[in-house]
């Protein structure tokens, strides 16, 4: 079976924490490559994404260039409405036989995984890769036990970066220079995305 993780995210906009957790999912467990799916209305967040669809797609494009193991796809934003990863892995495992899927999650969405939806279904269809960042906690003994038990945790070295910060920092009109790979860098300011 080949193994796939997926790395799902709004990626408004993608940045070098979403590649390093990557990589660092793909080394521990072992995974053979990592597809990376742009959410088109991400769920259980308040604000919709900044930028359009296509351009957290291109983004995206931009920053996993010419690395091997990594695929952008535009599942979700080409299904449209709320992605939830639910539908997203059963249409991928219809569509590509033969292999095994792991979400790749952050610390955080360790916390709220129990919300999500038809979670349960969910874990019976992939299992679940958590990255942990130092310092940061996560608590899995809330989660009902399908779920915790299809649950594979890895480290990665922190890096504190953030979309959310990213987008701040233009606004104020202060750099983003290298905590974005720089294509994605020339990309946001040839395109004026996130103010200044
Ligand atoms: P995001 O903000 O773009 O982040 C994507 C992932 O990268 C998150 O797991 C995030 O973890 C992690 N990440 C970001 N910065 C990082 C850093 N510096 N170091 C390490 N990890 C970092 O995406 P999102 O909006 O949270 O969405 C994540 C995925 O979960 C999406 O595919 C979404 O559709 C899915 N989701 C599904 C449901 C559902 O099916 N009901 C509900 C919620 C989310 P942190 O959050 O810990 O930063």
């Amino acid at each position: 079976m080949i193994q796939v993780g997926i790395m799902g995210g709004t990626f408004d906009p993608i940045h070098y924490g979403h590649l390093l957790a990557a990589e660092s999912a793909r080394e521990a467990c072992g995974l053979d490559e990592v597809w990376f799916i742009p959410a088109a209305v991400p769920p259980l967040k308040e604000h919709a994404p900044q930028a359009s669809a296509e351009e957290r797609l291109e983004m995206v494009y931009r920053a996993i260039d010419f690395q091997p193991y990594f695929r952008a796809m535009d599942i979700e934003l080409e299904r449209g409405g709320t992605s939830y990863t639910i539908d997203t892995v059963k249409s991928l495992r219809e569509l590509y036989p033969g292999r095994e899927f792991s979400f790749i999650i952050g610390s955080d969405r360790v916390n709220d995984l129990a919300e999500w939806h038809r979670i349960d279904e969910l874990a019976e269809l992939a299992s679940f890769i958590a990255v942990e960042r130092p310092g940061v906690e996560m608590d899995p003994s809330h989660l009902p036990p399908g779920v915790r038990e299809r649950l594979k945790r890895c480290e990665m070295p922190l890096l504190g970066i953030s979309s959310t910060d990213i987008r701040e920092r233009r606004q104020q009109g202060r750099s983003i220079r290298f905590m974005v790979p720089d294509k994605v860098y020339q990309f946001i300011k040839r395109n004026e995305l996130y103010g200044s």
